[in-house]
């Protein structure tokens, strides 16, 4: 028995070897973003970025036929502002980030960038443009350094270290063992998912893209987190484009625009003043919101004082 425990512990690390590549391949397909739904056209050229404006012009989406996604969508993110959109899960939100990146084609309507609609030009331009900050980012198995660095792989060491400065993320990685060289993805050290943000937002920092989509996690993060994340979003979202979909009212209250989406349509639009003001569906949620975190705090206090 012991002769035959032996060869097949060695199958089964070669097997994990070759899932963990596996993993490792299906990650950098998810990094890079490849989707193949759609591909280039013939006579595609390179999108050329005059000021940055997003546009969605009466948009309709679905991903199979029997079920509308997006009805109608119609905005405009204009250079350099922030549009939010906020809306209960399901309601198409991040389907709308995934058209601005062309991950698929509008069944109708458009949408551009700076008047170019996006099935115009080719996938890696735009791709090099819009800067995205997912809700989960996936790590590759390699240093934390190199993990940030992918944004911009000739920037020097100095560079790294500043975009995780700004990211308020470098005060961490100097606590880990190898600093900046200490390995981290599933086969090094496990970061928490606050953490792998920051460094998806150094990452994009040192991108420095024109455009910006940022994906807030749904996951519920301790208030200090939150603030840091917030810190580096508002510090990298600065002057550029940026749509947010946002699951923490926090984030939008400076937005220059709240979208309310419902079931693939708009059913509100403004500022948040505005909307607190005509006291519909973003009223309500901030309210549920108010109380949620009310709730979480009393039960905080309460386990501290056991
Ligand atoms: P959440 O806040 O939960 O992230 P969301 O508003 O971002 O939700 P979307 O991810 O845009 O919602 O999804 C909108 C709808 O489209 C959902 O009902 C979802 O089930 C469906 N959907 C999303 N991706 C696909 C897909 N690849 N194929 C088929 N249906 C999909």
């Amino acid at each position: 028995l012991m002769q035959l425990a032996v060869p097949l512990n060695f199958i089964g690390s070669v097997y994990r070897e070759i899932r963990q590549g596996l993993t490792d391949i299906e990650q950098m397909f998810d990094l890079l973003e490849v989707e193949p739904e759609v591909s280039d056209r013939a006579d595609a050229r390179p999108l050329d970025v005059t000021e940055g404006r997003i546009r969605f012009e009466d948009v309709h989406f679905n991903y199979d036929p029997t079920r509308g996604i997006l009805k109608g969508i119609s905005f405009e993110v204009p250079p350099g502002g922030t549009v939010a959109i906020v809306g209960p899960s399901g309601a198409g939100k991040s389907t709308i980030s995934r058209l601005i990146f062309r991950f698929y084609d509008v069944g109708s309507g458009r949408v551009t960038i700076d008047g170019q609609d996006v099935r115009d030009i080719t996938q890696e331009s735009l791709r090099q443009v819009v800067g995205m900050v997912p809700q989960d980012t996936v790590l590759f198995n390699d240093t934390v350094g190199y993990n940030i660095a992918y944004g911009r792989p000739s920037a020097s060491r100095a560079e790294v270290e500043q975009a995780a400065e700004l990211a308020q993320v470098a005060d961490f990685i100097r606590m880990l063992p190898d600093g900046f060289d200490t390995m981290v993805g599933e086969r090094g050290l496990k970061l928490s998912g606050g953490e792998k943000q920051r460094v998806a937002i150094a990452r994009t920092i040192l991108k420095a893209p024109p455009i910006l989509i940022l994906d807030e996690a749904t996951s519920a993060l301790d208030t200090a987190t939150e603030q840091e994340i917030q810190a580096s979003l508002d510090y990298v979202s600065k002057g550029r484009t940026t749509l947010v979909i946002a699951h923490r009212l926090s984030t939008v209250i400076n937005a220059d625009e709240i979208i309310v989406l419902k079931e693939g349509s708009i059913a509100e639009r403004g500022t948040h003043g505005e909307l607190m003001q005509s006291d519909g569906l973003y009223a309500g949620m901030w309210r549920r919101q108010l109380e949620a975190n009310k709730a979480e705090s009393q039960l905080r206090k309460a386990r501290e004082a056991d």
